[in-house]
């Protein structure tokens, strides 16, 4: 039981890891190709640990992973080189919560993605 528990916490360090270290999104089967032993299921398993926990979301474009907190808003996606960025933009994410409240809907959770093209990118 011991050596199953600490096992697991290896591998979740592994994936955190490659999440920490990583300038694009990245998805759970590139993560196992980067980790010999670990399985794709195993990365998925962790991955939605860390979705659940607010550590990192699960970004709509490309079904990839980023490392995030409880204070990001926003992530903007350079679809030229796949780099991102984190952003806070509390004043945008109020102004949606308002745009929420004037038609009666409880938003739980806002969370913008914006794909466009970095400032390296843009030349
Ligand atoms: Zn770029």
């Amino acid at each position: 039981m011991e050596v199953k528990r600490r096992k697991a916490f290896v591998v979740d360090e592994q994936v955190w890891k490659v999440l920490v270290n990583s300038t694009q999104p990245v998805g759970a089967y590139q993560i196992a190709n980067m980790l010999p032993k670990v399985s794709a299921t195993q990365v998925y398993r962790v991955l939605e640990r860390l979705v659940s926990s607010g550590k990192a979301r699960r970004i709509a474009a490309g079904n990839a992973f980023v490392v995030a907190s409880s204070k990001t808003d926003a992530i903007v996606i350079c679809r030229k080189c796949g780099e991102f960025e984190l952003l806070e933009c509390p004043e945008a994410i109020e102004g949606l919560e308002r745009h929420c409240d004037g038609r009666s809907f409880q938003a739980k959770q806002i969370f913008l993605e914006m794909i466009g093209t970095c400032r390296d990118c843009r030349g």
